[in-house]
């Protein structure tokens, strides 16, 4: 890893967050973006290092659904230091910023689970907050949760999940199992609230987003299905311009078909990895509540076949976003990176290479979507380094 000062990266192609850029580079100092500018307007005294070849250079990805890897599982290691193992083995793949998620769990390990992420972020910029999938969930629809850890909001839970103003705390929760105000008082005091492994009618859904909920967490896995006469949380998603839906992308937890249909909707989508401890990892299997996960064929699937959770990468989703959703690789791009920095209320610091951002961003090979290097708040981490074109 290195920062230089003040330095500025060259690119064939800098994908700002809005517009390709042919031939920029954009100058940083410090942790951040200072300027994006032609490369022939390079003021003299920059150092400048370009990119090989074609390389893009794009806003880091943000993944707000991370429960684990380099085979680190989140619940099994509520420390710092799974933390920043979880966030090195996905910053390999282009993630810069990422939630640490933990499947729902007791109050107890909720408790170290936050005063982990909160340390580890005090240390490491990429850890951006931590979501909390559960554990105020539907029977009806727990995956692989385990039903056992469901409850019903207490004080101290709303005490705990607003107990970190300066992070980003993200609960997924099941609109009909808890209060209206829950919902409300979460999100008066900024923690962003989304449905998730729920069987809300359409109703619930409307009057969850009337309280603030903004997310739907993996749509179209662990919720209502669509149905003529009862939408559903789909439907009233894909109703709402002012919320944003997660995606696997990985043709294992939603045929592409369905993705295509939710792209036509009013809601942004996000890219999520739902990563499970072998992303980034040597190992193909885990244990989660003390029975074995095996990853075959690229699916995560406890013996009686239920998903639980995903073996992919950030990198992976824009590549099969762009082969199997047909979109342009730059819709990909803020999918994996704008929509998230926006959906966490950090869009005025993330997800968009322009000047006063933090300098989170990705080098990649366009036709493969390899990932070249990082950087999270100016510094860099590569596996091709830039070339000093001039000193
Ligand atoms: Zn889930």
């Amino acid at each position: 890893m290195s920062r230089t000062p003040y330095h500025a990266v060259v690119a064939r192609n800098v994908f700002d967050g809005v517009t390709v850029l042919d031939d920029h580079a954009v100058i940083i100092e410090g942790a951040h973006i200072v300027d994006v500018v032609p490369r022939n307007d390079l003021p003299a005294p920059v150092p400048a290092y370009a990119l090989p070849g074609g390389a893009w250079l794009a806003p880091g990805f943000i993944d707000v659904q991370v429960n684990g890897g380099g085979d680190v599982l989140f619940n099994d290691t509520p420390t710092p230091a799974g933390v920043n193992a979880i966030a090195a083995a996905h910053r390999r793949y282009g993630t810069t910023g990422l939630l640490p998620t933990l499947i729902s769990d007791t109050p107890e390990k909720m408790r170290v689970a936050m005063a982990a992420a909160q340390s580890a972020a005090g240390a490491n910029p990429s850890v951006l907050g931590i979501h909390f999938e559960g554990p105020f969930l539907s029977p009806e629809k727990p995956g692989v949760h385990k039903p056992a850890m469901f409850r019903d909001p207490e004080p101290r839970d709303l005490e705990l999940l607003t107990g970190w103003p300066a992070g980003t705390v993200l609960v997924t929760l099941a609109p009909e199992r808890v209060p209206a105000e829950f919902i409300a008082s979460l999100v008066q005091a900024g923690v962003r609230v989304s449905l998730g492994h729920s069987m809300a009618t359409y109703a619930e859904t409307q009057a969850a987003l009337t309280a603030g909920l903004t997310g739907f967490t993996h749509l179209f896995n662990a919720m209502r299905p669509l149905a003529s006469r009862e939408p559903g949380p789909i439907a009233a998603a894909l109703e709402a311009p002012a919320a944003w839906f997660g995606m696997i992308v990985d043709g294992a937890h939603v045929a592409p078909e369905m993705l295509r249909l939710a792209l036509r909707g009013a809601a942004h989508p996000m890219l999520v990895t739902d990563a499970m401890p072998p992303v980034g990892g040597a190992r193909s299997s885990f244990t989660l509540y003390g029975q074995e996960i095996t990853v075959r064929d690229g699916r995560c699937t406890r013996a009686d076949g239920t998903l639980a959770g995903a073996a992919i990468d950030m990198a992976s989703c824009v590549r099969n976003s762009v082969r199997d959703l047909h979109v342009p690789l730059t819709s990909a791009l803020r999918f994996a990176s704008t929509e998230p920095a926006e959906f966490l209320g950090l869009g005025t610091m993330l997800g968009r290479l322009a000047p006063g951002f933090r300098a989170d961003m990705v080098a990649f090979d366009p036709s493969d979507v390899r990932v070249l290097g990082t950087w999270v708040a100016g510094e860099s981490e590569h596996d091709v380094a830039p070339e000093r074109v001039r000193a």
